[in-house]
């Protein structure tokens, strides 16, 4: 992966790239129990994330209950899982070169963090920026958490790049000024996240090493 040579630091999503958050718990039935949080208001989603948009837009007081309860269940379903295939090696391989990396994503700081110390990640990982409040502007595809993320490294947009699986990942990064990576891991995925135009796009997080 070329494209990383030129970089300092990496800012890698969570959901996909580190592990499948939902693989255990649904995601559909997270969002089924989240919409209840809400009745009668009903949305036609299987995503938790378009439950707290909807309810961020009903008001501040449905947009905390929602994120709260959301967090709870992140935290349950991140206990169910193991890390993805081969991404223990691409963050030792990393950490060998120098990088560092931050993972940068929508879900909980608590989840993420509960996640990595469960399997030993820790050490490889100098920071997380990802949600601790209700306002999904301060999401992805919106760069705040990018912003601050090279804010907390004292560096500057150029010098990172965001590894991601989903078009926030990309539209994030570019309203960032970061150079995206997409990994799309199915044909459907390269498709969606190829019309974006990311800087460049891997098929499998073993294509995101340096080392051969
Ligand atoms: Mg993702």
């Amino acid at each position: 992966m070329e494209l990383l040579r030129e970089k300092d630091h990496v800012f890698l999503d969570f959901d996909g790239p580190v592990c499948d958050v939902f693989a255990r718990l649904p995601a559909s039935e997270v969002a089924d129990r989240l919409q209840r949080l809400i009745e009668p208001e009903v949305i036609a989603s299987s995503d938790p994330f378009d439950v707290l948009r909807f309810a961020a837009s009903c008001g501040p007081n449905a947009a905390h209950v929602v994120e709260r309860q959301l967090t709870r269940f992140e935290g349950e379903a991140v206990a169910l899982i193991s890390p993805a295939p081969g991404i223990a090696e691409v963050l030792r391989d990393w950490r060998a070169q120098g990088f560092t990396v931050t993972v940068v994503s929508n879900n909980s700081v608590d989840a993420i963090r509960s996640f990595l110390g469960l399997h030993d990640l820790v050490e490889f990982v100098r920071g997380i920026s990802a949600r601790t409040t209700s306002d999904p502007a301060l999401l992805k595809p919106q760069p705040a958490l990018l912003d601050a993320a090279v804010t907390a490294l004292g560096t500057s947009p150029v010098q990172c790049v965001m590894v991601g699986d989903s078009a926030a990942d990309i539209l994030a990064a570019r309203a960032a000024g970061v150079t995206s990576i997409a990994l799309a891991k199915t044909p459907a995925k390269r498709r969606a996240l190829g019309a974006l135009h990311p800087d460049a796009l891997v098929t499998d997080v073993a294509d995101l090493r340096l080392a051969p």
